[in-house]
């Protein structure tokens, strides 16, 4: 473990060497309540050098996408190309205030219009709200509009269906709009049981939640024969679009009959994740149910744009102002430095980057879903359980190997489930890599499994208490 910074340096010692003070201090002893002044604060006294050295050191403990591989599949971590972070640093874009008026901010403007633009044509959707600020966020907002929609027309549908595969905000999102939820099953090709959906699918129900391609990676073949099962009985489909690398440029929610979808611009459009925002997790609809989405809206007249207030139908506000503008900016960039053939090939690289793993794993881990996949692959870990190494163990000794474990143990319905993600940003040398160090690990797995058990090696830790440090988490220095 680093020592922390008031366990470095020694008395006396400073990183700044100035000249004596040659004005008079203020006594300021009385500005401060007596209850509230510190007498003893031990700071800790360092020379400029151990500074540096200490955060420097600190900033090199940190795992990420600019360090090394991070297949986390469901999460597209993705090289977030250092260009969009320069434009977003333009002053015009940093120096604008929040407050300023629509005339002050047409630039602003004309690029939030031409980004629900373009993700309205990259999905197939009539419109789209940009302001809430993750995808889980998204989802609430596609949910409070699917309750008003029915509210609306006076039908009363309390009930959102969602497959046993799906990403765990979606039942989240959906109880927190006020809807109870029906688990629909997984038919043996690892898409929806069409059957048992006819079965649950009915007058009650307002929505239909889904994730294409799934959570297994898999596109789901049976999607127009769903969307109509869903329409018949007058309910909705929502789509799951967080993770739509496999899809740029190929295939459009809006073709295959959803009616509303939120994306995740800090996953497939190169935005950072930034520990849990900020993010962007936009909403794009369909016709029927524009007026429901947030207000404002960003909207055109003649040659200004505007954000229009008078929406009678809105949900209101989601979020302060009108969100992640910065992010925005990163993600129309990424659009438009990809332009649709670019966007094409990036659905092209990630599909094809993942089934390489796909086939040069299937012999050392077990496929419970042999099929090709999009862009993930989904193992589970069983045949190593069965020599009492758990997907854990080889999630923590791939750390050892300088890369980042994948997903682990989702989705629920695949046991000791290894999801990975590899992207298309990953050259040859680093997918190969990657199977070279898997492959390694099975093999541990059946002469060596203690040394799985054990790992991580050689990480500045090794295996915490995960339960303990979510609940009672210190970060917190206290002096003696
Ligand atoms: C990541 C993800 C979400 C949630 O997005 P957040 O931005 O983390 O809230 C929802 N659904 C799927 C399938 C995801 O992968």
């Amino acid at each position: 473990m680093s020592k922390l910074i008031f366990e470095k340096g020694a008395r006396g010692r400073t990183g700044a060497s100035l000249p004596e003070l040659d004005v008079p201090l203020k006594d300021i002893s009385g500005l401060i309540p007596p209850g509230l002044a510190r007498k003893n604060l031990p700071l800790p006294e360092l020379t400029e050098p151990e500074v540096v050295r200490h955060y420097t050191e600190l900033s090199k403990l940190n795992f990420s996408v600019d360090t090394n591989f991070y297949p986390l599949g469901s999460c597209t971590m993705k090289y977030n190309p250092k260009i969009n972070e320069e434009l977003a640093n333009l002053p015009g874009f940093t120096h604008l205030h929040p407050y300023q008026s629509g005339d002050l901010s047409q630039g602003a403007l004309t690029l939030m219009y031409n980004l629900e633009k373009s993700l309205s044509e990259i999905v197939g959707m009539d419109g789209f709200t940009l302001q809430p600020a993750a995808g889980a966020h998204g989802e609430l907002t596609g949910i409070l509009i699917v309750r008003a929609f029915f509210k609306d027309k006076g039908e009363k549908r309390k009930k959102i269906i969602i497959p046993d595969s799906a990403h765990g905000t979606n039942p989240s999102s959906a109880r927190l709009g006020g809807f109870e939820i029906v688990e629909v099953e997984t038919d043996g090709f690892g898409g929806i049981d069409i059957g048992h959906l006819g079965k649950v699918m009915n007058e009650e129900t307002a929505c239909l939640m889904l994730t294409n391609p799934n959570t297994l990676g898999l596109f789901e073949k049976n999607i127009l024969e769903i969307s109509s099962i869903v329409h018949q009985a007058g309910g909705l489909l929502y789509g799951d679009g967080a993770n739509l690398n496999a899809l740029l440029g190929k295939s459009r929610f809006g073709d295959m009959g959803f009616d509303l979808v939120h994306l995740n611009l800090h996953k497939t459009f190169a935005t950072p994740h930034g520990g849990g925002g900020p993010g962007v997790g936009p909403l794009g609809v369909k016709k029927e149910l524009l007026a429901y989405r947030p207000l404002p809206v960003v909207e055109k007249k003649g040659s200004r744009f505007y954000f229009n207030y008078d929406l009678p139908k809105s949900i209101g506000k989601v979020r302060s102002f009108y969100g992640n503008f910065l992010v925005m900016i990163k993600a129309y960039a990424y659009i438009l430095s990809l332009g649709g053939e670019g966007l094409r090939k990036v659905a092209e690289n990630a599909v094809l980057n993942a089934n390489y793993l796909r086939t040069e794993l299937k012999d050392y881990y077990d496929l419970p879903y042999d099929e090709v996949c999009l862009h993930e692959v989904v193992f589970s870990g069983n045949r190593q359980k069965a020599r009492g190494v758990r997907t854990l163990d080889i999630a923590k000794r791939l750390i050892d190997f300088g890369l980042h474990p994948p997903t682990v143990y989702f989705p629920l319905n695949v046991p000791e489930a290894l999801m990975i993600e590899p992207t298309e940003t990953e050259t040859k040398e680093t997918l190969d890599y990657f199977i070279e160090t898997m492959k390694k690990i099975a093999h541990e797995a059946e002469v060596n499994p203690d040394v799985l058990r054990q790992a991580p090696h050689n990480a500045p830790v090794g295996r915490l208490d995960e339960a303990k440090a979510a609940r009672e988490l210190d970060l917190a220095w206290r002096a003696k």
